[in-house]
């Protein structure tokens, strides 16, 4: 059984990971809907009267929310207890562990 605290930053870890995995799924559909009406305008020049060249800008309007959210999504998605954002080991990959056991740095419990 984790102690009251190792619960507290067990909560606050799952917390962090779940709004992580919101902002990434989030990301992924706005760049996909930005690809869509891209592909939609070129058809149609005017699609809903609305010029093709306000399509563009909504669509690299979506393009850079998505990605400022993916980043802040990452950016948060910290240990609790040492506050390094949980990756995997190489360093050099972008990559973040998805559902760790324990911190890769700290190693303090961060599941159940
Ligand atoms: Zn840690």
């Amino acid at each position: 059984m984790p102690t009251q605290r190792e619960q507290g930053v067990i909560d606050e870890f799952q917390q962090r990971r779940k709004r992580m995995m919101h902002s990434f799924g989030f990301c992924i559909l706005l760049i996909i809907f930005a690809l869509l009406i891209l592909q939609v305008i070129d058809n149609r020049p005017s699609f809903l009267g609305i010029s093709q060249a306000a399509w563009k800008a909504l669509s690299a309007v979506q393009l850079i929310l998505g990605i400022l959210l993916a980043i802040r999504g990452y950016w948060q998605y910290r240990c609790p207890v040492c506050g390094e954002i949980v990756k995997g080991h190489d360093k050099f990959y972008f990559g973040v562990l998805t559902d760790p056991e324990h911190c890769p740095n700290c190693r303090s419990r961060l599941r159940e």
